[in-house]
């Protein structure tokens, strides 16, 4: 660069402040890209336990392809049960939901504990079998009738120990699936899509 004659040539003082004034914005700009990065990243999912990969069998199983699920198609209740998967004897899930129960179970061996499921699916029949049992829910009683997470395919009954629900209050979130009924502490349901 060209000085004028009448410049006097910077001191090497105010050159140093120069150097240290523009790598002082440098590093300003490359901390605020770095963060702007950071604040874009997807949060980090916690991790999974070993030889888990359940965020990505909830991804790659999604059933939201056309957008819609099985209860959404058949109805409540009305979901053919080849459409679904069987989960254990006479226990059955949507295919998405059955997905991450597996994993779910899984854990829950893992951690110790034993994996039962009283009851999973349940056709309108079955619903009403219930309703005459255990009386229906618009009626005071615990049975719902055609509005039943049941009837969905995405909900599972199971019996858990003070211990194992402790463990599925601390890891069922992340395998999809939540507590959905208050006063249900048994009635867990895969949420994890919806
Ligand atoms: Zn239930």
């Amino acid at each position: 660069m060209m000085s004028l004659p009448s410049q006097l040539p910077p001191s090497p003082r105010v050159r140093a402040l120069r150097l240290a004034a523009v790598l002082t914005a440098l590093a300003m700009l490359t901390a605020s890209v770095l963060g702007i990065a950071y604040a874009l990243k997807p949060s980090a999912e916690p991790a999974p336990e070993a030889g888990f990969a359940a965020g990505s069998a909830l991804r790659h199983g999604s059933s939201s392809a056309e957008g819609k699920s099985l209860g959404d198609t058949y109805g409540n209740g009305k979901i053919p049960l080849d459409e679904l998967v069987r989960i254990g004897p006479g226990r059955y899930l949507a295919p998405e939901a059955a997905a991450a129960f597996t994993l779910l179970a899984a854990g829950l061996r893992e951690a110790g504990y034993a994996v039962k499921v009283n009851s999973a699916y349940r056709s309108l029949a079955d619903q009403e079998g219930l309703a005459k049992r255990y009386g229906l829910l618009s009626e005071g009683g615990t049975a719902a009738v055609g509005t039943s997470e049941h009837g969905l395919g995405i909900s599972v009954d199971m019996p858990l120990s003070g211990e194992a629900l402790r463990w599925m209050e601390s890891h069922a979130a992340r395998h999809g699936f939540g507590n959905t009924v208050a006063g249900e502490p048994w009635h867990w349901t895969f949420v994890g899509a919806r």
